[in-house]
């Protein structure tokens, strides 16, 4: 058995998924690439080799729920256990928008993906994530989740009004916060991030690249701190995505 702590980072292959996986590599940790389609996952394990790092890639479809059973079979017989679960695969639909306008297709569809999907890899893993010393979970999430920010018209993220995606990574964070509660005898630590406005595939544009934008920075503590609202701020558009 492996004695590297082991992390599976759900969409892996690009964007601040793959940033997350080469900050593990570096860290020590032996990375799982998630990836919904192979060659694109062993693109990035490619990627990483030329730094120096090693990972692996596993075929995971938050959509498929045969490929979450096959990950944790592949983890179970690789390693015993998962000690570190990344739940970063996410999507935005354009067909989103605010309530009255959203197509109702568009919200189902990010609902499905970066809620459903998301509590049923992390519910595949969890027998994996018992078996190690100390299981952590982070779920990656955005200040577009806040209700305290959607509902505040003085908040810089009262006009990105999502209903699907908001609405998406506002149940993720109850899965955090209900999650933690329930595992919190079992010594797994469950977490949500926000890792600010990013430039990438899902953005298209934003205010840092994967590298600067850190999930770290905007850790919200399994429910006990809140997201801090935007106040005393010029409410610039540039400003808005910065602290998205
Ligand atoms: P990208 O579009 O660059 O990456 C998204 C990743 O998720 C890709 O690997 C993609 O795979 C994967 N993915 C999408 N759908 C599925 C699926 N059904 N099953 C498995 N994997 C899937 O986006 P980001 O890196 O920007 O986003 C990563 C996470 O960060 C998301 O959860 C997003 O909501 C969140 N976030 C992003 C912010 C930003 O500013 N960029 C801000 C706040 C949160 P594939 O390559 O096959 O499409």
């Amino acid at each position: 058995m492996t004695q590297h702590r082991i992390a599976l980072v759900t969409g892996g292959n690009k964007g601040i998924g793959l940033q997350i996986a080469r900050q593990l590599a570096e860290a020590g940790l032996h990375v799982v690439i998630g990836s919904r389609d192979a060659t694109l996952g062993a693109a990035a394990v490619s990627e990483l080799a030329r730094d120096g790092l090693t990972a692996t890639t596993v075929a995971l479809d938050l959509d498929a729920p045969e490929t979450h059973a096959a990950t944790a079979a592949q983890l179970e017989a690789d390693h015993g256990r998962l000690d570190v679960l990344v739940n970063n695969a996410g999507i935005f639909d354009f067909g989103d928008a605010m309530p009255s306008q959203a197509s109702l297709d568009a919200v189902r569809r990010v609902m499905e993906v970066n809620f459903i999907g998301t509590l049923a890899v992390t519910q595949a893993m969890l027998p994996l994530l018992k078996a190690a010393p100390r299981g952590r979970i982070v779920n990656v999430s955005t200040s577009l989740a806040s209700l305290t920010l959607n509902g505040d018209p003085t908040s810089t993220y009262y006009s990105q009004q999502f209903i699907g995606y908001n609405a998406s990574k506002a149940a993720l964070n109850m899965l955090t916060v209900q999650l933690h509660e329930e595992l919190k005898d079992t010594g797994i630590k469950v977490n949500s991030v926000s890792p600010g406005f990013v430039k990438t595939d899902l953005t298209g544009f934003g205010d840092m690249t994967p590298r600067r934008g850190r999930a770290a920075a905007g850790a919200i503590r399994a429910g006990r701190r809140r997201e801090r609202p935007v106040r005393g701020t010029r409410r610039s558009d540039a400003l808005v995505r910065a602290r998205a």
